[in-house]
């Protein structure tokens, strides 16, 4: 085996306190990037209310039935 660790693409074995996103706190290693599970939660919220604006109503007709009344 070799320890040659000078690699960028590696994955870090230090944790790196950085600000979070949502509060600007220094994040902790267990919820990173966020400081705490609630700002992490805060970012969950926004990636469905971003993504997922549309509401859960799917319509069962198939547009080609009503072709046929034309
Ligand atoms: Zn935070």
């Amino acid at each position: 085996m070799s320890e040659n660790e000078s690699g960028d693409g590696g994955a870090p074995r230090q944790f790196t306190p950085r600000p979070c996103p949502i509060c600007a706190k220094m994040s902790v290693e267990r919820y990173r990037p966020f400081c705490s599970k609630r700002c992490a939660d805060v970012d969950l919220q926004r990636w469905f209310t971003g993504s997922y604006a549309v509401p859960v109503v799917e319509e069962d007709r198939s547009p080609d039935d009503d072709d046929e009344r034309f």
